[in-house]
């Protein structure tokens, strides 16, 4: 054992997972893996066109959520789905699941029903079955999930494979889950402030709040996609925001990418959380996470069908690698886009760091974050 102590923060969440990969890289690889470590889920080969993908995602009290807030249905149903949009972001369907759970010892038995309901009801709207897991004591509720899902060879979609030219896709509308979020906890400070003088206001956010508490997993665009006869020729779940997920796309394929922003769609009530935080509707569409849309490149032949297709907007188009990841809206023209915020050419000029409002951090709020 080596006496340095290097905290683990001086990485981040993707220099840790870098550093891991490199460590297990002299395990020998077999035939059968087709993509191990750097997706959404690893895929490996299980019959003559057939593949399998695999991946897995923990959800831990006072890291991913805050039990005082999300119902136990609503955390089983999000369980489920994060790790069906990674399924997803393979354009792949999920069939098997398993759970390891960790209870607290002031959970109930009812609480443990209702988080178990809401898995029950995500697998039978995605298709899937829950056959397995583990259970154990915890100091704070624990929840990994594990699915297995197929593909055949001819539609698997991994980040590596954007080509310049391509345009850059998006379904739904972005921005919506850490306006939900910033309305919770906006809440729950006001609990405690008013204590029994409070009265939630939350009926204006509904469409917000289910964003963050119960997102679904568009599988729905999977299908459509494949109705519509277009694979696309990369694809990555928004689980980070978009100008991180665009970033995981541009160094998977190596490759560059402006992002026109005006074209990001946002939902009303995400611009009404941005207006009433005197926030940039901008910041939520680029840095906002958990919204779990898809991020997906298609070949310009394609383009077409993209833009009759309803639900998915055209938001950009790859470049070559030398241009890196710009951001292009009307007052700023072109600018470089950092995976968490805006970066001028000159720091000294303009807003850096993790948004374009003031005090706008999705990091330090967002219990989806898994940095570290
Ligand atoms: P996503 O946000 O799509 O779930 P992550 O950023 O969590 O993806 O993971 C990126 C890649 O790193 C995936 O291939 C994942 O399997 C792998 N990975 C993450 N954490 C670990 C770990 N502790 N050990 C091995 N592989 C990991
Ligand atoms: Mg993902």
């Amino acid at each position: 054992m080596s006496e340095q102590f290097t905290p683990v923060s001086t990485l981040g969440e993707f220099g840790v997972i870098d550093r891991l990969a490199e460590r297990l890289s002299d395990i020998p690889r077999s035939d059968g893996l087709i993509e191990g470590i750097g997706d959404d889920a690893a895929v490996y080969r299980a019959g003559n066109d057939m593949l399998h993908v695999m991946t897995t995602d923990a959800l831990i009290e006072g890291v991913h959520f805050d039990r005082t807030f999300i119902p136990m249905q609503f955390l089983g149903y999000k369980a489920i789905s994060v790790n069906v949009s990674d399924v997803a972001a393979m354009n792949a369907k999920p069939l098997y699941a398993t759970v390891s759970l960790g209870i607290p010892r002031n959970m109930s038995v009812e609480m443990i029903d209702a988080l178990y309901d809401g898995m029950s009801s995500a697998c039978k709207q995605y298709g899937m079955e829950l056959v397995g897991g583990d259970t154990t004591t915890a100091h704070a509720l624990y929840l990994s999930i594990t699915v297995v899902g197929e593909v055949s060879e001819h539609h698997v979609t991994f980040r590596r494979g954007a080509n310049v030219g391509d345009y850059i896709c998006l379904s739904g509308d972005v921005g919506g889950s850490f306006a939900g979020l910033k309305i919770l906890l906006d809440q729950r400070q006001a609990l405690q402030d008013l204590g029994d003088a409070y009265e939630p206001d939350l009926d204006a956010h509904q469409y917000v709040i289910g964003r963050q508490l119960r997102p679904t997993a568009r599988l729905d665009v999977v299908d459509m996609l494949s109705i519509i006869g277009v694979k696309p020729t990369s694809m990555i779940d928004v689980s980070d925001g978009v100008a991180s997920e665009i970033h995981h796309i541009c160094k998977r394929s190596e490759v560059g990418a402006t992002i026109r922003v005006p074209e990001i769609p946002f939902h009303a009530e995400t611009q009404a959380v941005a207006d009433q935080n005197m926030d940039e509707i901008d910041a939520y569409a680029l840095f906002g996470g958990e919204d779990y849309e898809l991020l997906f490149t298609v070949d310009p032949s394609d383009l077409d069908k993209m833009r009759e297709l309803e639900g998915v907007a055209v938001i950009g188009t790859i470049e070559d690698q030398a241009k890196g990841v710009r951001a292009l809206t009307p007052e700023t023209g072109l600018m470089p886009l950092s995976p968490a915020g805006y970066q001028h050419f000159d720091p000294e000029e303009g807003p850096t760091g993790p948004g374009i409002g003031p005090d706008l951090g999705p990091e330090e709020i967002n219990f989806s974050s898994d940095d570290i």
